[in-house]
């Protein structure tokens, strides 16, 4: 894309949001990527290095089984995961569909990753499909605890209380989508939005890119924002080929500019 084609599609995407009351945000590890978090694989894309040391795919270390079995390898790769989300702030992407959630009148996020960044950004409505890291639990008991990080911990760590291994509420291989909120999602796109953006997502799974044919079918306007072709990139109105804090700062810069910051819900 030249730059002034991308020039033209955020005037469109402005345009798309000067007509909508109602926005759904699906994003992914793309997002983070601009708070300088990786993207590889792992839970949460957050999982950088090639090969782990044990001569396991990763995809087995960080799996519910392996949680069971030997919780001293998954908690070893949770912890580096931790480490690489450590100290990260949100960048303007985020910051920018926070500040949306007050000018529109319905706005939800719907991500995969569970560095907790849309939160630090301000962002109330969001949905963390596959958990989020700072959060503990206990498998046997109902002991919770919110961290700012690991550093406390001694791993694998233990329950206070009744002394079984805790772990993160995040998402591994292997388990089920946590169905309170996979709930709460539905019932949104069940009452429709009037645009949907897929940002920073290759939507290999059905419950992400699911939406955005949703949202095709039912006529809402869709855009993408990634800098790679994915499985959406065909079914989008508008494909912006670039970064998130890039374009969403460009979006949101050109729409205040145009609609004179009036917040739509009154
Ligand atoms: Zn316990």
């Amino acid at each position: 894309m030249n730059s002034q084609s991308a020039k033209d599609d955020i005037g469109c995407v402005v345009d798309i949001l000067a007509r909508s009351r109602s926005l759904l945000f699906i994003t992914g590890a793309g997002i983070s990527a601009d708070s300088g978090l990786p993207t590889y694989r792992g839970i949460g894309g957050l999982y950088n290095a090639a090969h782990p040391e044990e001569g396991l795919p990763i995809e087995e270390l960080l799996s519910g089984e392996m949680l069971r079995r030997r919780p001293e390898l998954t908690w070893k790769y949770l912890g580096q995961i931790e480490q690489a989300t450590r100290g990260a702030r949100s960048n303007r992407a985020h910051q920018v569909i926070a500040e949306m959630e007050s000018c529109f009148e319905r706005v939800w996020t719907l991500t995969q990753n569970i560095d907790g960044l849309h939160r630090q950004a301000g962002a109330k409505n969001v949905l963390e499909v596959h958990g989020n890291v700072h959060n503990l639990l206990c498998t046997q008991c109902p002991w919770r605890q919110t961290v700012a990080d690991y550093s406390g911990l001694s791993l694998p760590p233990r329950c206070p209380r009744c002394q079984a291994i805790i772990r993160p509420a995040v998402v591994l291989f292997g388990e089920m989508l946590p169905g309170e909120t996979m709930e709460r999602f539905y019932e949104q796109l069940d009452a429709g939005f009037d645009a949907v953006f897929s940002i920073g997502t290759t939507s290999v799974f059905p419950y992400i890119a699911g939406p955005v044919e949703v949202a095709r079918r039912s006529g809402w306007a869709t855009v993408e924002i990634n800098p790679a072709v994915t499985r959406v990139s065909r079914l989008v109105d508008v494909k912006l080929s670039l970064r998130a804090a890039e374009a969403m700062d460009a979006i949101w810069t050109r729409y205040r500019a145009c609609n004179s910051g009036q917040p739509k819900s009154v």
